[in-house]
């Protein structure tokens, strides 16, 4: 239960909603489906005077177009499930795919919610920054347009400013194969490590491909693995250069109640290895 005042806001335009974050700064909170927000003001491990719904301003829905496909932060993972994402947007299907929680999350649950959060341990986060999405942001002073690589800065920190907020996810539409792996303690657990893989495939063979991992370090990152593949277009054999590949990147390894970083350190290139082959075989290895 919630045991401080609380005054819910629902404002109907964007600039309404800036100016609302704006006069109340981290007294405010954007409010999208509450599945984490909520709890943890219950908890008291969040205080905020001011929630802000953004249920309003017509963010909800996934728009695809020639080039470009748009995913409003309102997005749950249900609505998103309904399109039918191709090439390097299939990661978000994938993920969204595999999010625990049963129904009441996945139709609560929204992706900006998820992004905006920044728990090393979720799916999003690699995801948007495998697929090269750009995170816009809305605030008193216009719009800005922020590359998910450059959106997350720490552990459940990015640069959003407290006048802000996440409006939509935007990503070009390019041709891939993707896999997406993660590791958990058991079906219904949060993700320790995620991977999301994508290969470019030319005349039926592989020509190039990244792994971006999340929930191994504070922030996600990428591994170029392209230098990995034998002269048939295959991964075959290179099991011990990925996993030095992948180690070679992960400096300090991020650790919360669900596994210590060594372990994070350990699993990392086994979850590389699992999503790449799901690129070109779908399943595990
Ligand atoms: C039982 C359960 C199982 C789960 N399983 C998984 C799982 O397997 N994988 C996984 O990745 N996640 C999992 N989750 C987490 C789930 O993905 C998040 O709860 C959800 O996506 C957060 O979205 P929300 O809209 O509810 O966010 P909220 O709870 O509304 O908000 C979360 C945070 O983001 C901020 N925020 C929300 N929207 C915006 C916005 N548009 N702009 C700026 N800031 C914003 C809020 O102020 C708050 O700080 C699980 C959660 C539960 C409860």
């Amino acid at each position: 239960m919630i045991r401080t005042g609380l005054a819910y806001h629902a404002p109907e335009s964007t600039r309404e909603a800036c100016a609302l974050l704006a006069d109340h700064g981290d007294g405010a909170a954007v409010l999208g489906g509450g599945t984490m927000l909520l709890p943890a003001m219950g908890r008291g491990e969040k205080t905020h005077d001011h929630v802000v719904d953004l249920r309003h301003l017509g963010l909800d829905g996934v728009t695809v177009t020639d080039d470009l496909v748009e995913i409003g932060a309102r997005t749950t993972y249900s609505t998103l499930l309904e399109h039918e994402l191709d090439g390097v947007a299939g990661l978000f299907t994938l993920a969204a795919g595999g999010i625990t929680g049963g129904p009441q999350v996945r139709n609560q649950g929204t992706v900006g919610g998820s992004a905006s959060y920044a728990n090393p341990a979720s799916d999003m986060p690699g995801v948007l920054v495998a697929t090269g999405a750009r995170l816009v942001l809305e605030g008193p002073n216009g719009t800005r347009e922020v590359p998910a690589a450059d959106f997350y800065t720490g552990a459940f920190e990015t640069v959003r400013r407290p006048d802000e907020f996440l409006s939509v996810i935007r990503l070009a539409r390019r041709p891939a194969q993707v896999g997406y792996y993660k590791v958990k303690l058991s079906e219904s657990s949060w993700p320790i490590a995620t991977a999301s893989a994508q290969v470019q495939v030319e005349d039926g063979r592989v020509v190039s491909g990244t792994v971006t991992l999340g929930g191994v370090c504070a922030r996600p990152f990428t591994v170029d693995v392209t230098a990995l593949l034998d002269e048939s277009g295959n991964f075959r054999g290179a099991d011990r250069e990925l996993d030095e590949l992948v180690d070679g990147q992960i400096e300090d390894p991020w650790h919360d109640e669900l596994a210590p970083g060594r372990y994070r350190r350990q699993i990392a290139g086994v979850a590389a290895r699992r999503a790449l082959h799901h690129t070109t075989q779908g399943g595990e290895r």
